[in-house]
């Protein structure tokens, strides 16, 4: 049977972009459809315009401490409108970039919403397009509990396009994006509280990288609390609004900012006519090879809930295109030692496995840990600390994870995922020259474990 297109991507976000520029690049014929903004929630409410909004935080600080080395600065003050504006330029230029990118490689782009309506057959904007793979590249969205007075919150979506900085700011959750947007808030200069429903924020990265977080956070004048969880949020007369936690407490604030996890985006996309399952969690459920139970239908990044980071993605989409049209190269995603970092302030960057996690899988482990005052930071007041981890196996003496709190610290972690990945034991960091004066040198001249 012939087909009008040979992939039919659903979804011009990181993963989907990826997918369709490799396989028409592969020869295939290949149609993307998208709803709202090329370049998806990465490049319009995602990284790019977060990692923006982080630099303009971090300001305040490097205005602070410019005067211990000589700098009189005037009064400096701030313009959320202006910065709103210019990243809402960079984000159209960027916007056009990925149109290019697309026109350019051959795929036939079309705006609007895509709706699956059989196994080899989508229709958008009214018209019908068959195709012989279809690849649902559609991503995520932010997920609000089910309290009373949740529309009066907003999430990451809104959270770009605020008219004004609010004064007061009450951040719900405890992962990336929460920890994120709140030195955000704080570092513009919002009253700014954490409020996360665990014992401590950030689950899932190593013990000690949260701890010292909290404590260099809290030391910024944060309020983090922790144990707190909003059961209903009102508006008030003057329009301000009123957070009643589950413990009875009372907060008010101008804005309630919920970062609770992010859904698959199904809407309308008429999975029902298909035989595509999902899992328990409600995400694509999708083989090794990106699968889904519907022979024709394949499904890559946020919507399949592996890992939520814009670099899989297009890993995923690289590995779609290549088993389908360049069946010689396909090479599968390793999804060991992928590095991450949390762009906070301070940063944290990660690669490999927490302390936890290494014992928990049974590791012997060594750690070897460093706490000091950053060179940059000895000619000012501030007081903050950088941390930094490695994890040992004691009987191969492969370096299992490292760990990092600190300025700069996803740019730090990049290069010794590299180095993770090829295996390096703590004998090889240790015969590693370090480069001076910098932070980073003190990952290879960590000698003394702390732990065994
Ligand atoms: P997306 O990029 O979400 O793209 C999906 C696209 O599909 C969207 O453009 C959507 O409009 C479109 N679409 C949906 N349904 C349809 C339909 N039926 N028809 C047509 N089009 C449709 N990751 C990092 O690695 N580093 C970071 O610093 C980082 N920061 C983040 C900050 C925030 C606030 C958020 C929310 C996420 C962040 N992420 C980060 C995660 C990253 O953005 C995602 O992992 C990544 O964008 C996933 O790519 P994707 O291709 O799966 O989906
Ligand atoms: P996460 O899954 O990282 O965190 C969700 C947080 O919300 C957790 O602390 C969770 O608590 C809490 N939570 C979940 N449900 C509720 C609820 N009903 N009430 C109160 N709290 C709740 O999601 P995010 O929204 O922060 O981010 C989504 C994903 O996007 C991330 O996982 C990451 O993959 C990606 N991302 C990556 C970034 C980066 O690379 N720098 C930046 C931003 C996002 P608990 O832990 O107790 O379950």
């Amino acid at each position: 049977m012939s087909y009008e297109f040979d992939l039919f991507v659903i979804g011009a976000g990181s993963g989907g972009v990826r997918a369709a520029r490799f396989a028409a690049g592969f020869g295939a014929k290949v149609a993307v459809a998208e709803s709202r903004y090329l370049g998806g929630t990465c490049v319009n409410v995602g990284c790019v315009p977060k990692k923006l909004l982080v630099y303009g935080a971090h300001f305040a600080e490097d205005f602070e401490q410019a005067s211990g080395f000589g700098w009189t600065l005037g009064e400096s003050s701030f313009d959320w409108a202006t910065l709103i504006a210019n990243k809402d330029r960079e984000i159209n230029r960027l916007n056009g970039i990925y149109r290019n990118l697309l026109v350019n490689s051959g795929v036939t782009l079309i705006e609007g919403h895509a709706r699956i309506t059989g196994p080899n057959e989508i229709e958008v904007n009214g018209q019908r397009h068959s195709t012989k793979h279809i690849l649902i590249a559609t991503g995520g969205w932010p997920q609000i509990p089910e309290i009373a007075g949740r529309e009066h919150a907003i999430s990451s979506n809104e959270a770009f396009f605020l008219k004004e900085l609010p004064k007061r700011v009450l951040v719900v959750g405890g992962g990336y994006i929460a920890v994120e947007f709140a030195g955000i808030f704080h570092g513009l200069g919002a009253q700014t509280s954490l409020l996360y429903r665990g014992d401590m924020f950030l689950r899932g990265f190593d013990g000690a990288v949260r701890k010292h977080l909290h404590e260099e956070l809290t030391k910024r004048g944060m309020d983090i609390q922790f144990n707190a969880d909003i059961a209903r949020i009102d508006k008030q007369a003057d329009g301000s609004l009123k957070a009643t936690l589950k413990d009875g407490r009372e907060l008010e604030a101008d804005c309630i900012f919920y970062a609770t996890g992010r859904r698959p985006m199904l809407d309308n996309l008429g999975l029902e006519t298909t035989g595509v399952k999902l899992d328990k969690r409600g995400f694509v459920e999708v083989d090794d090879l990106y699968q889904t139970a519907e022979p024709s239908i394949l499904a890559i990044g946020d919507v399949i809930g592996r890992v939520q980071l814009t670099p899989v993605a297009l890993a995923e989409g690289m590995a779609v295109a290549r088993r389908l049209f360049k069946p010689e190269q396909y090479r599968a995603v390793d999804y060991a030692m992928i590095p991450t970092a949390v762009f906070s302030l301070p940063n944290i960057g990660t690669v490999g496995l927490s302390e936890e996690q290494a014992i928990e899988e049974g590791h012997a482990v060594q750690v070897f840990e460093s706490s000091f005052r950053p060179m940059k930071l000895t000619l000012t007041d501030c007081q903050e600390r950088t941390f930094m981890k490695l994890v040992v196996d004691a009987n191969t003496d492969k370096v299992l994870g490292c760990h990092m709190v600190g300025p700069e610290a996803g740019e730090i972690v990049q290069g010794l995922a590299i180095a993770l990945k090829a295996g390096a034991t703590k004998q090889h960091f240790d015969e590693t020259i370090g480069v001076h004066p910098t932070a980073a040198e003190e990952f290879v001249t960590m000698r003394t474990p702390v732990k065994r």
